[in-house]
């Protein structure tokens, strides 16, 4: 029987700002073997896309990228906000509820043609996806699927990722 990881998550009222529900993925993490099984389910997701590369940003796409790549045995690459990477990078920009943030990526993270998961924990309005993704492609990497813990419906993030698969374990 599929596991439902819904149990894993803890849903968070009135946070960082009253009228939101912060869905916490901190109980999932806890838990090795519901970790290890989430894991699992995206990296059969992306054995079946061919993925060479991941990516994922700042900081909870680095908590549900690297145990994917460490498990498929390929490289993962971390998308930073400013400041954070030594050396050359690639810039993309996105929208913010009020006013504008950016991320970076290493110039030489990801090679031509090189086939990349993009990963975060969770998909909202798809900003933080759709720069990540833009990072990826302005250094030749194709995007082949976009994996989530956590997809919150009503945003419609999936709306602004027309032409990209996404795969996520959970819906709200
Ligand atoms: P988006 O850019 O609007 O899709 O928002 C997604 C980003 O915001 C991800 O990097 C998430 O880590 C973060 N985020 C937004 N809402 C939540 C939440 O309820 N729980 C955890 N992270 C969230």
């Amino acid at each position: 029987m599929a596991t439902d990881f819904t149990k894993y998550i803890a849903s968070v009222p009135d946070y960082p700002e009253k009228g939101i529900m912060f869905r916490d993925i901190s109980p999932l993490m806890a838990d090795g073997k519901a970790f290890h099984a989430a894991t699992d389910e995206i990296v059969t997701y992306a054995k079946g896309k061919g993925v060479e590369m991941v990516v994922g940003p700042e900081a909870r796409g680095f908590i549900v990228g690297c145990p994917v790549a460490y498990q498929m045995g390929i490289g993962f690459a971390p998308a930073r906000k400013q400041g954070k990477l030594p050396r050359p990078t690639v810039k993309a920009s996105y929208d913010l509820e009020y006013g504008t943030s950016a991320l970076y990526l290493h110039k030489d993270a990801i090679k031509p043609g090189q086939k990349v998961l993009v990963t975060d924990d969770l998909l909202a309005t798809g900003g933080t996806i759709g720069a990540t993704i833009q990072l990826v492609e302005d250094l030749g990497g194709i995007v082949v699927g976009t994996a989530f813990l956590i997809e919150l419906k009503e945003l419609h993030g999936r709306d602004k990722l027309k032409g990209y698969d996404v795969f996520s374990l959970m819906t709200y």
